[in-house]
């Protein structure tokens, strides 16, 4: 691999767009690609150099990085970029996925000789603007550490959590406990607004007391408390409440492999998935707050709370 390699970042959402535009500033030679023309219109915008198609962004690549909604992607994309890129460059998945398809992508990298990491991140579009996130990494330690310098100018933190889908494993973990805390956030400053208790009210006493968390933190579902929050942009994403609701049913499908028993993840995705079924999939995962206000899930036998 050489100092300055090159570097095809495919997927410019509300992470891909930020992430590749720290590599850009930090120096680093990327050529970006979206399957969206809404999305390369914004990169370009942002001066962030380019490529007309994907096969055009692999060309002389050593580096492909991924940051895909859904392992379906990322395999689709992997089955098309594989074979263009050459024995040794690297493959670093950003995305946040099922462990299958990850292990898919690993063996398929290797059976071709190619480096492979999962890395998946934690931060939101806040730690991807901020250079901040952190990158749960999973692969063989030559690929882990070839993938070190190259994720540096977005990472604030590097963990290295073991071997192939490891960074998948601990990233479903993770949203695992957001999923289920944002919720319990939601409902609280739901029941305080009936109780008369102000929203900044609760956040000075919550955000120093035992109910701290980062959905309360650093993402207050209300407006007014956390500025830089979704709730004071319309529930704009953000983190979309259909990402939620993918990476909670990843967890499920994860502790149902495992024979593990998670009856709050599974409640969480349940109520996730109402929302999304409500049309609220688009909104930012914070927007629980209004699907609690109205009323929540209907209960069985119809009856709305
Ligand atoms: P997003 O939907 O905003 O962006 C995904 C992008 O991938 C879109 O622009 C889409 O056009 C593009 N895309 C899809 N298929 C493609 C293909 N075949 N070729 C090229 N481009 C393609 O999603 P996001 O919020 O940026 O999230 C990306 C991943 O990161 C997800 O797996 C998500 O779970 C994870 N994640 C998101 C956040 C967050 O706060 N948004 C935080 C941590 C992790």
């Amino acid at each position: 691999m050489t100092a300055n390699p090159i570097i095809a970042f495919v997927g410019l959402g509300n992470m891909g767009r930020p992430m590749v535009g720290r590599l850009s500033a930090a120096g680093a030679q990327v050529r970006a690609f979206d399957a969206s023309t809404a999305a390369m219109e914004a990169i370009r915008t942002a001066g962030v150099p380019t490529a007309g198609s994907l096969s055009e962004a692999l060309e002389g690549a050593d580096v492909l990085i991924t940051m895909l909604p859904a392992g379906r992607h990322v395999v689709s994309v992997c089955e098309e970029a594989y074979p263009r890129l050459g024995v040794g460059a690297l493959h670093i998945d950003c995305s946040s996925i099922d462990i299958a398809s990850a292990k898919a992508v690993h063996a398929s990298a290797g059976a071709r000789g190619l480096l492979s990491v999962d890395a998946p991140v934690s931060g939101g579009t806040g730690g991807a603007e901020a250079g901040t996130l952190t990158f749960m990494l999973g692969g063989e330690a030559r690929a882990v550490e070839v993938a070190r310098p190259i994720l540096q100018p977005m990472a604030g933190r590097i963990v290295q959590c073991g071997e192939a889908a490891a960074g998948q494993a601990a990233k479903i973990c993770n949203n695992m406990i957001l999923g289920i805390s944002m919720i319990g956030v939601c409902e609280a400053f739901a029941l305080a607004e009936k109780l008369g208790l102000s929203h900044q009210a609760l956040f000075d006493v919550a955000s120093k007391s035992s109910g701290q968390c980062w959905s309360l933190t650093s993402y207050c579902p209300v407006p007014g408390p956390v500025p830089a929050s979704p709730a004071n942009n319309g529930y704009k994403p953000g983190f979309a409440s259909a990402l939620m609701a993918k990476d909670l049913g990843l967890s499920q499908a994860a502790a149902d492999d495992a024979g593990v028993s998670t009856p709050m993840g599974a409640l969480a995705r349940s109520l996730y998935d109402h929302l999304v079924g409500e049309g609220g999939g688009d909104q930012d995962f914070s927007a629980m707050i209004e699907f609690l206000r109205a009323g929540g899930p209907a209960r069985p036998g119809g009856a709305a709370r």
